[in-house]
């Protein structure tokens, strides 16, 4: 008899596992059930469409259901959510959007992809029409909608993280006053305070406003008499500002409800439990992305990240155990990067402050200069923090922010913490120089060296 594997999700973590199993075992029956129109769609692409940089929201769709059908017979159906999962039974119980018809579908194996959703914080008015979160490419066309034409003016942007930052960058591009409210002391949280003070610094010379410190209380619709209304007050404990749109950058939650309704573990952050297969507690159930928990390799803890680059990773493991091979998911070191206008900003590994919780005791030590040799035009500025645990000079964690070329040298850092490599280790390694491209001693190696002198 046909087994019958049904995926919850369509997008990164979801498709990636359908087509994965599908290359392993050819006579799998595989249905997709994703509830939006969209599948492996790239919502990391939606503050570039909302600025103006890609051209359309079909753009960021990597694979049409169409796509999938045809070169990887996988049965996907759009416009259909699982509202509940019946573990005695195997089956899923699925609503057709577009009819309000619900139907019954039975399963043998079943994998969770479903993602994550933007945090709504319990604010009053927070439901109002005018204020958005950004996850899906239904939320981009909404914001393109309301953020459209001359009726958009004033863009409050919710939180400083890096989707925060990224949609007010956006918004700046389309010619809209924002200013972005964050409640702690910083911007970019993931960041200690020393790396954060320059992206502050970019994003006001970009003529963002930058309020920090700040908690929103409420959001008051308008009273001009618009129904729906369009837009309002967003109030705070420093004052009031005016908004025809409100961008939620406050973080995310896994979607993990449907699993935890069904009894199927959760841990860190209320994410899916897996092991390092990629399963469940539950014989036959599989989660994979941003509603699963991952391994942290440098804090040796079960944690939460909703990163495209994870998920992808995450549904391949699911997808070749589901084909009948054999793979496990690695671990995380929490590699992650972004822009802000033309400063870069990445990160990996652990803080000084995430270092310090997970126990260790550690030294820090932040090297400023050029991206490039000092006498080359536009040699650039960076910054770079390495953390190290003393005694041993283990590498913890790295930051960098910096101008044009400096940001994705993370990834040195981040292969370096992969290895379990030490500060001396980062100074010795053979890494590649030429005036265009760096100093004779790279910056990471020059932050390593400043490093090495606390060490000892
Ligand atoms: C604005 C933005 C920018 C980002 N930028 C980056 C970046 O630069 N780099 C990076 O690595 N990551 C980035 N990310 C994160 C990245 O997009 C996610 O980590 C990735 O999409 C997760 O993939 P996923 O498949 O786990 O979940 P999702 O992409 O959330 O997909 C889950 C899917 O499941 C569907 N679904 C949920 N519940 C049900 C249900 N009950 N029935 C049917 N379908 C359901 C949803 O509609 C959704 O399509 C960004 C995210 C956002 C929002």
């Amino acid at each position: 008899m046909t087994t019958r594997l049904v995926v919850i999700g369509g997008d990164a973590a979801g498709m990636s596992a359908a087509t994965n199993a599908r290359r392993g075992n050819p006579e799998l029956e595989i249905v997709a059930l994703e509830k939006s129109d969209w599948t492996s769609y790239s919502a990391c692409g939606i503050p570039y469409l909302a600025g103006g940089d890609v051209g359309e929201l079909e753009d960021l769709v990597v694979r049409t259901p169409n796509e999938f059908r045809s070169q990887h017979r996988i049965d996907v159906r759009t416009g259909h959510e699982v509202r509940a999962i019946d573990l005695d039974r195997r089956r899923v119980e699925v609503r057709v959007v577009a009819q309000s018809r619900t139907f019954s579908l039975p399963f043998d194996e079943l994998v969770l992809a479903t993602g994550a959703e933007p945090w709504r914080p319990e604010i009053p008015g927070i439901d109002a029409s005018w204020v958005l979160g950004v996850q899906t490419l239904t939320d981009a066309q909404r914001l393109l909608e309301l953020g459209e034409g001359s009726r958009c003016h004033d863009v409050v942007v919710v939180g400083g993280g890096y989707i925060g930052l990224e949609m007010a960058e956006a918004f700046v591009q389309r010619g809209a006053k924002v200013t972005l409210v964050e409640g702690s002391d910083q911007v970019m949280g993931t960041l200690d305070p020393d790396l954060a003070e320059p992206v502050r610094a970019a994003l006001e010379g970009k003529g963002v406003i930058v309020r920090t410190g700040v908690k929103v209380l409420g959001f008051e619709d308008d009273q001009r008499g618009a129904a729906p209304a369009s837009g309002g007050v967003v109030v705070t404990d420093a004052g009031a500002l005016r908004a025809d749109l409100v961008v939620l950058g406050t973080g995310v939650r896994p979607r993990s409800q449907l699993a935890a309704a069904a009894g199927i573990g959760l841990g860190a952050k209320g994410a899916i439990t897996v092991d390092r297969r990629q399963r469940t507690d539950t014989e036959g159930v599989w989660a994979a992305g941003d509603c699963a928990t991952a391994y942290h390799r440098i804090s040796q803890r079960r944690t939460h990240v909703a990163l495209g680059t994870v998920a992808n990773k995450m549904g391949r493991v699911a997808g070749i155990n589901l084909g009948g091979g054999y793979a496990t998911f690695a671990g995380i070191v929490g590699t992650a990067i972004t822009k802000v206008c033309e400063v870069g900003i990445a990160r990996t590994g652990l803080t000084e402050r995430e270092a310090a919780e997970a126990g260790f005791v550690t030294v820090a030590s932040t090297w400023s200069g050029t991206v490039r040799s000092g006498y080359m035009p536009d040699a650039g500025w960076v910054k770079v923090k390495l953390v190290a645990e003393r005694g041993t000079g283990r590498l913890l964690g790295g930051q960098i922010v910096g101008t044009e070329g400096s940001a994705k040298r993370i990834d040195t850092v981040a292969t370096a913490l992969w290895a379990g490599l030490s500060v001396q280790d980062l100074i010795d390694a053979d890494l590649a120089y030429a005036p265009p491209f760096s100093s004779v001693w790279d910056p990471v190696q020059r932050a390593a060296r400043a490093t090495a002198r606390q060490l000892s």
